[in-house]
């Protein structure tokens, strides 16, 4: 399987011919190849991006919004066919990319499509000076979205949705890791009557080709979201010249549970935002801080119900965990188990790489769960990004909400209690961009979503997203 980059509405390969490799993680085989793209394809697609511009900005918000929808409705049309491919490319089971990420990734374009459409700009009557402001809020022009391979169509269509729907157009790089569905909604969008070049995407390596679209002097936004390396780096470059940056970056999040919460409930959603997704989910809960009182029976419980879990090929139905993207990062997540080890963390269970009979070289690994003996190690500190969590008691509200707090990172946090006063508290009091109390990851896609710290600077989601993908102008008339 040869994927392409989708420039100004046609697959093409890239100038300099040179390509990469593209491994299916639940077999370790390469089964396709991805363009390694150059600063001179980033070239290309700028300029598909710019003509194409000087249109799609002027088209109205409702053809706008009619073409967004389209490619929704596409999307769902072909959702076996992307759950499918997002499963080979990532590892993911496909019930999962077939019940969450491909239905999500449409539901971005439909939101996107309908939202341009009640996006109102401001207006304020300066009474007793005679003069009336009002605000336009103009489309950038070309902007840039690069995406990491974890949620890779959902992540990705939750910038590139906004920007569109705004009148921008767009430069777009998926991971190179998972660049398969990005490349198929190349043929959706043209299906859905997307003009040519508002929509072009470059495939390559984030050092090359997403240095470039980075580096580009006239491509004056970039939405990302990745690792807090890479966005600090991304800051370095685009600081110079003032580009507009939204950054979605790492998390370490803290799950405080109380002993008055509804049980059960708690349980079962801790095991899901602690191994949804092998745990490759920037919110997923990877600190867990139990309240003395039911420290060991949450424990024993939660434990038994992580050992249940099975670990498997993707595409099996009774998959719960499949397999890492990576063999890399399967290294990495084990090295972390290691590292736990030397800092005196107990393994509860899990730890080991698993095989899976008939494709012996897939990268899986069981769902882990470490007690730690302190907050300060590294596996408490550092995110991990894998079916990994650690779990520790506390004594007090106040010792939990400062274990919390004391990370570098600041997406988000769970909750779990029923007390009012201590929900109020506690949300106020968390150093985070999003806070869930019993419940974890419902979506609203009015909400605004990122994280402070190290997690990130800006918001994506609802008219926070659009807000980031057009200027505001003010305009004052005085009669
Ligand atoms: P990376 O930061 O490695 O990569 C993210 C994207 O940036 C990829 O497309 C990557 O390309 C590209 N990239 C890498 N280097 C550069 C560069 N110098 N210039 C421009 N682009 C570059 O993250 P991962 O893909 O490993 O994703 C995992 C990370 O993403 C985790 O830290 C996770 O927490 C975070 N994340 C944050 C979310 C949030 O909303 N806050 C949501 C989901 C994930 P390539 O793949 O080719 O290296």
């Amino acid at each position: 399987m040869t994927i392409k980059n989708y420039i100004n509405g046609k697959y093409q390969n890239p100038i300099e011919n040179i390509w990469l490799d593209n491994y299916n993680p639940s077999n370790g085989e390469i089964y396709g190849q991805i363009p390694n793209s150059s600063k001179a394809d980033v070239e290309n697609a700028y300029k598909a991006a710019k003509s194409a511009f000087t249109q799609w900005s002027q088209t109205t918000f409702e053809e706008r919004s009619r073409i967004l929808i389209k490619i929704s409705e596409l999307l769902e049309a072909n959702l076996q066919r992307f759950a499918e491919a997002e499963s080979k490319d990532n590892g993911k089971p496909v019930s999962l990319a077939k019940a969450v990420d491909i239905p999500r990734a449409a539901s971005n374009f439909r939101f996107f499509g309908n939202a341009i459409t009640q996006f109102a700009s401001e207006s304020h009557e300066s009474v007793g000076q005679q003069a009336i402001n009002y605000t336009l809020r103009q489309p950038i022009g070309v902007v840039g979205c690069i995406s990491p391979w974890n949620l890779p169509l959902y992540l990705f269509t939750w910038k590139i949705a906004p920007a569109i729907a705004a009148g921008n157009c767009v430069v777009a790089k998926p991971s190179e890791v998972t660049a398969m569905t990005a490349y198929l909604l190349g043929e959706i969008c043209n299906e859905a009557g997307l003009p040519k070049g508002v929509l072009n995407i470059v495939h390559g390596l984030g050092t090359t080709t997403g240095q470039a679209i980075v580096e580009h002097p006239e491509i004056k936004a970039i939405s990302f979201t990745g690792g807090t390396a890479t966005g600090a780096h991304i800051a370095r470059v685009a600081a110079p010249m003032f580009k507009k940056l939204s950054l979605e970056l790492g998390g370490k999040n803290p799950n405080l549970i109380f002993a008055d919460c509804d049980y059960d409930n708690m349980l079962e959603t801790t095991v899901r935002s602690s191994f949804a997704n092998q745990g490759q989910i920037c919110l997923c809960g990877s600190r867990i801080f139990v309240e003395t009182s039911i420290y060991e029976k949450f424990k024993t419980d939660f434990v038994n119900k992580v050992k249940a879990l099975k670990v498997g090929h993707p595409s099996e139905t009774e998959t719960n965990i499949g397999a890492l993207v990576s063999k890399s990062h399967l290294e990495k997540v084990k090295q972390y188990i290691d590292i736990a080890k030397a800092e005196n963390g107990k393994i509860l269970c899990g730890g080991n790489s698993v095989v899976v009979k008939g494709y012996e070289n897939g990268y899986y690994l069981e769902p882990t769960v470490i007690e730690v003996p302190n907050n300060e190690c590294r596996v408490n500190q550092e995110e991990i990004f894998g079916p990994v969590v650690t779990i520790m008691p506390f004594k007090t509200e106040k010792e939990a909400l400062e274990m919390a707090n004391k990370v570098k990172y600041g997406l988000s946090a769970t909750l779990w209690t029923n007390h009012l006063k201590r929900t109020m508290q506690l949300s106020n009091q968390l150093q985070v961009g999003i806070v869930w109390v019993n419940t974890w990851m419902m979506r609203d896609l009015r909400t605004p979503f990122g994280g402070v710290k190290a997690s990130g600077v800006g918001r994506e989601g609802g008219f926070e997203a659009l807000r980031f993908f057009t200027e505001a102008k003010n305009v004052c008339i005085k009669y």
